[in-house]
């Protein structure tokens, strides 16, 4: 056989072992480690129960006196699923959450212990916080923070074989109150939404106690390669993508796995991965093969903002320890194959009031669409007031090599509409009113407004931030990254464009104009001053970023280094602040962690790539090279001498170059070390790949020790 699928021959028969039993019926299992307001009702008395329902549904205060006996409920329901440990569940700045487990049993001498959990340990805990990363804000002399419960998102089990654990969703702050975490911002830009968009809908005749939230559903690809290959391969271990590897003569071009039939040993672990989802109440809907081999797509149906971000989080870490579990890895790296589609994290947002309905959903009535039309006004501004943030939200070193690739939107934010809307949205900014009534359309009930369709929003997959019939869909965010920034920003930029179109309607209000008339006016006024963002071509066509850049004036932040520096511009330093999002110390110290993320991310992969190629590329070319040397004077043998001694001799240059780079820091600051990585050790990398990748192509196969693409790409 085969050396290349030798290995995944052998890997199958592993596997076979470890198969999970078949789980009970979705609806026994679904939230099954979930604690639900149901749960708690029928532990708490009435009093206690409405006191903390009032906590949950409307954000107040928790009230101290009834902590104790919540903890304790929550600790019985616990303990009855098997749980002996419980922890705060935060999300520090690293991008994936944090846990330190405390055991529920408390020692009371002569050999026994009781079970414990107060009300004081369920509402705050105090983590040795000095090795999470703060930007500064958290210098060692003062090195508390504290991790407080969140509420607003149910507590639930985490199961391991040989037990369980209650966690309890948290945030992360300073003893000063600065958010060091991820969930804080969320939050805040959740209230700011709120704040913001109630009075909006109060002047479209809103009900009293109306509340408003975002909702969000964000759909995940990922790799799956064997755990075999995995091992053989540093690169993907230490960074989570291959470093070398040559383009295999398969890839995606046949076109032929897109929602291709999934076979049996990924199907087993997606179901796997489901099944355990459903129990955390992760309402996992859709699973997929995506453009690559290799590569799949997992997404749930939208829920509340917050609960959604945890509850990425947690599908992440289960697909992941799934994975394993089916000899597999799963690799949530943005670009983890060169030369391969990348994976991205499609996050859909809207906004919902409390009684559920949906502020971007065309609506039934001419009130309705009214609304529609002006909160259209509002995101058009938004995206174009605030396209440096929406960019910032998903930069990284590693997204970096997927946006502008050919597959994932540029990085140039521009905003999709479709043909229908935009046809509209331009009859009223010429004024042409409510003529040409065409059917499928909702009334306007309007003379000064067309009718707006009722299903509008064709697909175009190249944009950036798609409007798709009742969301929109923010396509940029990539596949390995916490999605609470990206919706902290939505949120934010919504708020305050809502919040100054609400001004500016009142005042119309004001003088006696007609709701109708008011919203065609700021409507007009939106649109032309902003339209400049809406584009519904391709987005990948290279004649669409120099007409963005240059006759329409959009910012194309191509690198994460362009991106960062404009998170503390006079203009967002403001905004986070008028709207209680972030001050501007919780900035500054936000950009130092992006800068010093991106810096140690590109300074591990430029380490690897010299030790990758120096201990194994090297050595193996060099051993093939001996092979041939005694292999005659054949012309082909020496043909190919001549080949390999010249690649190997510009492999050798090409490192030299590359381990000069990484000794050098390029300065002391988080800034300037990062700017030295993208600049000058990138570079390096690349050519000592590029070459390398061309050895791939003439050393024997026996010789070459790093799995290859063709053998890695195709999990069968
Ligand atoms: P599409 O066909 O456009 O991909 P789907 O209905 O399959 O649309 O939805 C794709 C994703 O968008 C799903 O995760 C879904 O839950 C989410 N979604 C749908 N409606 C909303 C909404 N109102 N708010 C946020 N996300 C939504
Ligand atoms: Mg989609």
């Amino acid at each position: 056989m085969d050396k290349d699928f030798s290995v995944i021959s052998a890997s199958r028969q592993n596997n076979v072992r470890d198969l999970p039993s078949p789980r009970q019926l979705i609806d026994e299992v679904y939230a099954s480690d979930v604690l639900t307001l149901d749960d708690l009702r029928s532990r708490l008395s009435k009093p206690v129960f409405k006191s903390l329902q009032a906590t949950f549904e409307r954000g107040a205060d928790l009230d101290a006196g009834i902590a104790d006996t919540v903890a304790l409920a929550m600790k019985n329901w616990a303990m009855e699923r098997g749980a002996s440990h419980y922890t705060h569940w935060f999300q520090p700045m690293t991008g994936s959450t944090a846990e330190k487990h405390d055991s529920f049993l408390t020692p009371v001498g002569d050999g026994k212990v009781i079970s414990t959990f107060s009300g004081s340990e369920l509402i705050q805990a105090e983590p040795d916080a000095s090795s999470f990363p703060s930007g500064g804000l958290r210098a060692t002399f003062e090195a508390r923070g504290y991790t407080v419960w969140d509420p607003t998102s149910p507590a639930f089990i985490l199961r391991h074989a040989a037990g369980a654990t209650l966690c309890i969703p948290a945030i992360f702050a300073s003893w000063n109150g600065e958010a060091l975490d991820q969930k804080t911002p969320l939050l805040r830009s959740s209230e700011a939404l709120n704040r913001a968009v109630v009075p909006a809908l109060q002047l479209f005749g809103a009900s009293a106690g109306t509340r408003v939230g975002s909702t969000l559903g964000a759909e995940q690809e990922y790799f799956l390669i064997d755990e075999q290959f995995y091992y053989q391969r540093p690169d993907l271990v230490m960074a989570g993508r291959t470093l070398f590897g040559a383009k295999p003569p398969r890839g995606q071009e046949l076109e032929d796995h897109y929602f291709g039939n999934i076979p049996d040993r990924v199907l087993n672990f997606m179901s796997d991965v489901e099944a355990q989802l459903y129990a955390l109440g992760i309402p996992v809907k859709t699973r997929h093969k995506e453009v690559a081999p290799g590569q799949f797509e997992l997404a749930p149906v939208f829920e509340d903002s917050n609960v959604a971000a945890d509850h990425q989080q947690l599908s992440m870490q289960i697909v992941q320890s799934t994975a394993r579990r089916h000899g597999l890895v799963a690799l949530l790296h943005e670009k983890p194959f060169s030369g391969m589609n990348g994976s991205g994290k499609h996050c859909n947002w809207s906004m919902s009031t409390n009684a559920g309905e949906n502020l971007f959903e065309p609506g039934e009535t001419p009130h309705e669409n009214l609304q529609f039309l002006f909160f259209c006004a509002a995101a058009i501004k938004a995206v174009d007031d605030h396209q440096d943030l929406l960019r910032i939200s998903v930069a990284s070193a590693s997204n970096d090599h997927r946006l502008g690739a050919q597959e994932a939107p540029p990085a140039i934010i521009s905003m999709f509409f479709g043909s229908e809307l935009t046809e509209i949205f331009q009859r009223i900014e010429s004024g042409e009113g409510g003529r040409g009534e065409k059917k499928g359309l909702l009334g306007m009930g309007s003379a000064v407004l067309p009718n707006i369709p009722r299903h509008a929003g064709d697909r175009n997959r190249t944009s950036p931030f798609a409007f798709t019939g009742n969301k929109f869909e923010f396509r940029a965010p990539g596949s390995s990254q916490s999605i609470s920034l990206p919706i902290t920003v939505m949120n934010l930029i919504m708020a305050d464009g809502v919040a100054q179109l609400t001004e500016r309607l009142r005042a119309h209000l004001d003088d006696g104009m007609d709701l109708d008339k008011a919203v065609g006016e700021i409507f007009r006024e939106v649109y032309t001053q902003h339209k400049r963002v809406l584009f519904d071509g391709d987005g990948y066509d290279e004649a669409w970023h120099r007409e963005a850049e240059f006759e329409r004036g959009l910012l194309n932040l191509r690198t994460s280094l362009d991106a960062f520096p404009h998170l503390t511009s006079p203009k967002n330093v403001e905004l986070f602040a008028r709207h209680g999002v972030l001050n501007e110390r919780e900035l500054e110290a936000r950009q130092e962690i992006m800068f010093d993320i991106y810096f140690k991310t590109v300074n591990i992969e430029g380490e690897l790539t010299e030790t990758i190629a120096q201990t194994v590329l090297l050595p193996d070319t060099l051993n093939y090279l001996r092979d041939l040397y005694a292999s005659g004077e054949s012309r082909a043998v020496k043909a190919l001498i001549a080949e390999m001694e010249g690649l190997t001799d510009e492999l050798y240059e090409a490192l030299q170059e590359l381990r000069q780079q990484n000794a050098e820091l390029g300065g002391e600051a988080a800034h300037d070390k990062a700017f030295h990585v993208r600049d000058r050790v990138l570079p390096a990398m690349l050519k000592v790949r590029r070459v390398a990748d061309g050895l791939e192509r003439l050393v024997s196969d026996e010789r070459w020790t790093l799995p290859t693409y063709r053998q890695m790409l195709f999990v069968k």
